[in-house]
């Protein structure tokens, strides 16, 4: 059998992965537009060690990656952060990350005094008493809609836009609950089923007593972890070990079928594919689609992407540092263009091994591509102001000894309202035809472990095909 995947990402890799590990005779062509692997995991060579500039850390409470990792020999390269907390910059002033909630959702105003004002905290507390949310089982919103409905503009702006929304690149206007928050949507289905009163506290309180059940009852699994040597470990042990034939420098403009069900592929590969796997972002899909699945286009080019840029920073001195893992700004906040600094010294260990300090600054999000796109010296010079006015730490002046400014055009689909809904709809339409998988970033889920489960789940079906 002959298999081609286009794009050499985290899914396309771990694709190739999986198909050589089930049928290791299977020829597999990864045809990759750019000049390297590994699509948004990438590790840059700093003299000081090697730096991520893509994908950070990943959630490792879903064990499915962390087996992954371990079945790849990189068991004992996975290290854990340091467990300092992270802040919030809003209102001009740092303020303590919230505690409890879901994704910067709080369900009563217990713990937020130094966070949000007395007036959102007696909103909050009495959400419980107001009219029902008018939910329907199944349904959808806007996280920020409902937010700002029941609680206020201060906790969609101060904690959900800089919580849920610096995961995704995007306000939290801009994300739908069942993609973004899906417990917090099971659990107002659950309490519309049940025929309780619908409240947004009563749903965030219902997900915080099942997670806190699932602690009791489970190991102690560290969150997030990483990679020591960066991301680059994973990409290219997957690249070692996955026997395919890698093509760099190689873009696919479309894909066609052959009389008898075969595939050919505009731009490169050689000859007839039994099998074709589209690992790359969803617009992208969209386009190479239009021949072989044109209903598939329809809905997968309705799929935004929000663009951003991050600035490594190296400094000599760490003096004046906050001891804290990093600073996420509310949204909206005037004279401050970043919107969140990773300390990655004071939050990874092994990266504070290396003296000095480690900063990430991040800027951009969806619908602000001007910032993504800003000139490199201007994106350097607002990171180190911006360091300076939320920290007070001058990073002039603690020697900025190595920059690097990595720019992610479209980096992040936008899991929106109906998201879920659209993505189905899109891989209806792909699975009428046979030995056709689109997968990434869009399908299930952008953090690292769910689009590797997205991966292995569509290389199984397209084994079975
Ligand atoms: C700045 C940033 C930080 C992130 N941080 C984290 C994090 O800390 N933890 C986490 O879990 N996740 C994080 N993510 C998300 C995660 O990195 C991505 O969701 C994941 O890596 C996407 O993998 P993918 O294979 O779906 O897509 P991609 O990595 O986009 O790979 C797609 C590949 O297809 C190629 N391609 C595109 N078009 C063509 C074409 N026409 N022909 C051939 N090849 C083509 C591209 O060049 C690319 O290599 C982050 C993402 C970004 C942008």
């Amino acid at each position: 059998m002959r298999i081609a995947i286009i794009g050499a990402g985290l899914a396309g890799l771990t694709a190739a992965y999986e198909i050589h590990k089930a049928e290791p005779d299977t020829h597999i062509d990864v045809l990759e537009a750019g000049e390297r692997i590994g699509g948004k995991l990438f590790t840059v060579p700093f003299a000081s060690g090697p730096t991520d500039m893509g994908a950070e850390a990943y959630l490792a409470t879903r064990a499915d990656a962390t087996e992954l990792f371990h079945e790849l020999g990189l068991g004992d390269s996975l290290v854990t952060p340091s467990g300092a907390r992270s802040q919030i910059y809003a209102g001009g002033r740092l303020r303590p990350m919230p505690r409890g909630g879901v994704m910067g959702i709080p369900s009563s105003s217990a713990g937020l005094e130094e966070i949000l004002s007395e007036e959102t905290r007696t909103l909050i507390d009495a959400e419980a008493g107001t009219a029902p949310v008018d939910w329907q089982v199944g349904g959808d919103a806007s996280v920020g809609a409902l937010v700002r409905a029941r609680y206020s503009d201060e906790v969609a702006d101060v904690l959900v836009s800089a919580l849920l929304g610096g995961v995704y690149s995007s306000s939290a206007d801009d994300l739908g609950i069942r993609a973004t928050v899906p417990a917090l949507a099971e659990a107002l289905d659950r309490l519309a089923e049940s025929g309780e009163p619908v409240t947004l506290s009563g749903a965030v309180k219902l997900v915080e007593t099942e997670r806190a059940e699932a602690r009791k009852n489970s190991e102690t699994t560290p969150v997030f972890q990483t990679f020591r040597g960066g991301y680059a470990e994973l990409y290219e042990a997957l690249a070692d070990q996955c026997g395919a034939d890698i093509h760099l420098d190689t873009f696919v403009s479309g894909i066609t079928q052959v009389n008898g069900g075969g595939f050919q592929i505009k731009g490169g590969g050689e000859g007839t594919y039994d099998r074709v796997i589209l690992a790359v972002p969803a617009p992208t899909a969209a386009v190479l689609l239009r021949e072989v699945a044109p209903g598939a286009t329809e809905h997968l080019k309705t799929i935004q992407l929000a663009s951003s840029a991050v600035v490594g920073m190296r400094f000599d001195s760490a003096e004046g540092l906050p001891d804290v893992s990093g600073v996420l700004v509310a949204s909206g906040e005037p004279a401050i263009t970043a919107k969140a600094f990773t300390f990655s010294s004071k939050k990874w260990p092994h990266l504070g091994e290396r003296g000095g300090a480690l900063v990430r600054a991040s800027f951009g999000r969806l619908g602000d591509e001007a910032t993504a796109r800003m000139d490199e010296d201007n994106l350097v010079d607002a990171a180190l102001d911006d360091l300076q006015t939320i920290t007070g730490f001058d990073g002039r002046a603690a020697g900025l000894s190595e920059i690097f400014v990595q720019r992610w055009f479209g980096g992040l689909p936008n899991y929106g309202v109906d998201h879920i809904a659209t993505v189905a709809r899109a891989r209806t339409e792909i699975s009428q035809v046979k030995g056709l998988e689109a997968i990434g970033a869009w399908a299930s889920g952008v953090g690292v472990p769910a689009v590797i489960a997205d991966a292995k789940a569509a290389v199984e079906r397209l084994l079975d095909a």
